[in-house]
């Protein structure tokens, strides 16, 4: 296993590595092929896309635990 320099923030890199684990830089184009640059942008809009749903499923979850709470509250009184 090499090291190599990432071009973004200049900090080492594995050659083996798809991105830089500091920046996410996309790495290993050269040796990659083509397809890779098109699979990590997929993957990193999927990643920001998920952490944005798990915000919003997490904020419903906790609303409807409130509102839960709610009821039970106003029946049991
Ligand atoms: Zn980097």
């Amino acid at each position: 296993m090499a090291l190599t320099v990432c071009p973004e923030c200049d900090g080492k890199v594995s050659d083996k590595a798809f991105a830089c684990p500091a920046c996410g830089y996309p790495l290993g184009q050269q040796t990659g092929g083509s397809a890779w640059p098109a699979v990590l942008g997929g993957v990193a809009g999927t990643y920001i896309s998920a952490q944005a749903l798990v915000t919003i499923i997490v904020g419903s979850i906790m609303f409807i635990a409130f509102a839960a709470i709610m009821i039970v509250a106003v029946l049991s009184s």
